[in-house]
């Protein structure tokens, strides 16, 4: 059995591609970049290759980008870095409610050591209540943290503007672009942003490699301190492969953003109509247009997320109930909570995230196979009466 896999927004396969601009990090050139010899010169371009073609992607200058390891860590720098470095102008951060885990538990850890934080809300499409926003800005606000759009429900949230009213206010503002980045345009200008955090394996490139772009003249307290690396703002030993697979996988998704998302786009739609016509009692969460062209969340009411997925694995459909993080707890996402679902149905919503590989045969299979699955869990659950 083939597998379709729809939980692209967990993470993507390693492009071939990508691997094989990985390859010869490894074993050929692996000297290490800090040092004085030929072999490091190579990898030392390298990696500043790779810096320059992920600051170009967002219309930034190379100097602003600084490698992580991922998007966890790019989000927990950017908010850690400005809470030490601006904690005598003050203690207090904007957020959403709707962050992913790395955002939020890292708002979270901070208020617990003596950073007053604010969870703004959101609308029933998830997006951020602007008018609140504002509100909620004091003397002693120093950050602004809000994501692109959301890894569940894929609302992409009206970033510039909220960055013009961080400016206006001289706010430091920082958002997640995690989802976005390498499926729709990114470019820290426009946005109006001062970090913005990326990870390579959302789009085909390897696990444990990201990126924090810090705009020029932004002050950051580093979270690991040692040698010299990235100006200093992070030590150890450049993870080279990986820097070179994510510059690899920045160009590889340059090249097939715009047909891409609109190919998605179309897949995306389609599925969605078709899904809440043929299944009674389903809603679609997000907003219906401002959303990640491969983000597909339904609701089906009376049944569990959990019980669907195992159903749809049966067929090796693989699908998520939302984040990968909390698909192991029995608690309704924070999300969908925050978006005003009710638990009946904030438990049945399942998470489709489409990738450049998904085609249109599959989703067929998909969306033929789901209503006698959602029909038998229903005749089962004491939760669904109708
Ligand atoms: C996946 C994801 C992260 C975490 O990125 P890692 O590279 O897995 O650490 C952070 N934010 C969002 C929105 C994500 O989707």
């Amino acid at each position: 059995m083939k597998t379709i896999y729809l939980d692209h927004a967990a993470t993507t396969a390693t492009d071939l591609q990508v691997i094989d601009a990985m390859l010869p990090y490894f074993h050929e050139n692996y000297g290490n970049p800090s040092s004085i010899y030929s072999i490091s010169r190579i990898t030392r371009n390298a990696i500043e290759n790779a810096r320059t073609i992920v600051a170009n992607s967002i219309g930034a200058d190379p100097k602003e980008i600084v490698f992580t390891s991922g998007g966890s860590e790019s989000d927990n720098f950017a908010i850690k870095g400005i809470a030490q470095a601006l904690k005598d102008k003050g203690n207090h951060i904007i957020t959403s409610q709707i962050e992913h885990h790395a955002v939020l538990y890292t708002c979270k850890y901070l208020e617990k050591n003596g950073y007053d934080v604010t969870y703004l809300p959101v609308d029933n499409d998830g997006i951020v209540k602007i008018g609140e926003l504002e509100k909620a800005i004091r003397p002693n606000t120093i950050l602004i943290t809000i994501m692109h759009a959301n890894n569940e429900i894929g609302t992409i949230q009206p970033i510039r503007q909220i960055g013009e009213i961080a400016r206006k206010h001289g706010v430091k503002f920082h958002t997640d672009a995690v989802q976005t980045f390498g499926h729709i345009q990114v470019n820290v200008d426009e946005l109006n942003v001062d970090f913005l955090s990326v990870s390579g394996h959302k789009f085909y490139g390897p696990k444990g490699i990201g990126a924090l772009y810090i705009r020029k003249g932004s002050k950051l307290t580093p979270l690991i301190h040692g040698g010299d690396q990235e100006r200093r703002r992070r030590a150890s030993t450049e993870n080279v492969p990986g820097i070179v697979g994510f510059g690899k996988a920045v160009e590889l998704a340059l090249d097939i953003m715009e047909n891409e998302a609109k190919r998605q786009t179309t897949l995306r739609n389609e599925f969605i109509k078709k899904i809440l016509v043929t299944i009674p009692d389903t809603i679609l969460n997000g907003h219906p247009a401002d959303r990640l062209p491969n983000n597909i969340n339904i609701s089906f009411e009376g049944i569990e997320g959990e019980s669907i997925l195992l159903n749809l694995d049966m067929y090796g459909i693989a699908a998520s109930t939302g984040s990968a993080c909390s698909s192991s707890s029995l608690e309704p996402s924070h999300v969908l909570l925050s978006i005003g679902l009710t638990h009946e149905f904030a438990h049945g919503s399942v998470r489709f995230s489409l990738g450049k590989h998904t085609s249109q045969d599959e989703l067929n299979q998909v969306a033929e196979i789901l209503p006698d699955i959602i029909k038998k869990l229903r005749a089962m659950s004491p939760l669904y009466n109708k």
